[in-house]
């Protein structure tokens, strides 16, 4: 079943400027601003600004462009967040909610980039 964007969901609204955020960083095709119940010290969502779902649904219909932007995003917020292993950064954790099994609460993709305290184990044990 192809997915269907709904345009009323939160980050849409955030996308055409009908609800405030606090961005970290815009491009031609990304926006990235801190999630407003931060989990980590530093808690922030990357999304696309094209109608896109789930990371599925991106990774298999962006341009090469929108995949380019997004991925150097979340490259340049890592670097810009100073928490880089590899430039003595703590290091960090990306996720991406999809569907109902991962809970995810906004239906369009978002990666969130948490750091800034040791995170614990990638998944709660059942
Ligand atoms: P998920 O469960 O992966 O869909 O996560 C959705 C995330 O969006 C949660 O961490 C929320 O705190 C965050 N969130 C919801 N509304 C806003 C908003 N207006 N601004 C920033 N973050 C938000």
């Amino acid at each position: 079943m192809a997915y269907a964007y709904d345009d009323q969901n939160i980050f849409a609204k955030i996308l055409r400027g009908e609800i405030p955020n606090d961005t970290v960083m815009e491009t031609e095709h990304s926006l990235a601003f801190r999630d407003i119940r931060p989990q980590a010290p530093q808690h922030v969502l990357v999304i696309p600004k094209g109608p896109y779902v789930t990371f599925d649904h991106f990774a298999l219909e962006a341009s090469e462009a929108e995949i380019v932007d997004y991925t150097r995003t979340i490259g340049e917020i890592c670097k810009m967040m100073g928490i880089q292993p590899g430039e003595g950064g703590a290091g960090y954790r990306t996720l991406s909610n999809a569907g109902e099994d991962a809970v995810q609460e906004v239906p369009h993709l978002h990666v969130h980039i948490l750091a800034g305290r040791p995170l614990g184990p990638m998944l709660m044990r059942a």
